[in-house]
């Protein structure tokens, strides 16, 4: 199969992007939080784990340090009986007393706004840091992608990366800038409900025209749908 040109990679995908907001639009944050450092927090535990189950713990850990000053001074082993809960809580315990100490050591008590200084804090790579840029301080300066936006961006032939990190560069080269912001909640949308991990519902998708993955029916007969 001749390799497709960069030009024909974006337009398949821009014409993506615009399907999927028109099918998503836009959605307010699963995760409840009411300050950049309570997003950070709620980014940081909701990994292995669900938004549900973040929100069910995350009421009383901000009512105890809900502040980096508080969080910076917190026991970690108090923390963790609080999120106790959640997949690998005594490391996320850690990391938020890390991450407390961090914001007020090196950046005077405020959530730094770029990415360089986000990923600097305990426990929060490009994914975390990309939601609380775009959520927290409406910046988008890249695309997190999580296991659904690394799957469907394989299934469209979008990127042959192997980590999501890799994947994210593919993506930002051929996703023009302004339709980013998008991506990371509406591609998730997507993938639970189409696109899924388990299979793909490629006769039902309304993308199948822009995808390599899509069914190719041969001849008229029924039970002739093949993938390629
Ligand atoms: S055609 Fe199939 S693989 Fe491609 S995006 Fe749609 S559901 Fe996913």
């Amino acid at each position: 199969m001749p390799r497709e040109s960069k030009k024909s990679k974006v337009a398949r995908v821009t014409e993506f992007c615009h399907r999927m907001d028109a099918l998503y639009g836009e959605e307010p944050s699963a995760l409840d939080w009411h300050s950049p450092f309570e997003l950070v927090i709620a980014v940081l535990l909701s990994a292995q784990t669900t938004d549900a189950a973040v929100n069910a713990v995350t009421p009383e850990l901000f009512r105890r340090w809900g502040t980096p000053a508080l969080m910076a001074e917190a026991d970690a082993a108090e923390v963790a009986d609080v999120i106790h809960r959640l997949g690998f809580f005594r490391m996320k315990a850690q990391h938020c007393v890390g991450c407390g100490q961090m914001i007020m050591s090196d950046f005077g008590g405020e959530v730094p706004r770029t990415m360089a200084e986000l990923v600097r804090l305990p426990g929060v790579g490009r994914k975390t840091a990309n939601i609380v840029l775009n959520k927290a301080f409406g910046i988008v300066e890249g695309i997190a992608v999580d296991t659904h936006v690394f799957r469907i961006a394989q299934r469209m032939g979008l990127t042959r990366a192997t980590t999501p990190l890799a994947a994210e560069k593919d993506l930002l080269a051929v996703i023009p800038q302004e339709l980013w912001e998008g991506v990371n909640s509406q591609w998730i949308r997507f993938g639970r409900a189409t696109c899924t991990a388990r299979v793909a519902h490629c006769d039902e998708c309304p993308c199948a025209d822009l995808c390599p993955r899509r069914p190719v029916r041969h001849g008229a007969g029924k039970g002739s749908v093949k993938k390629r």
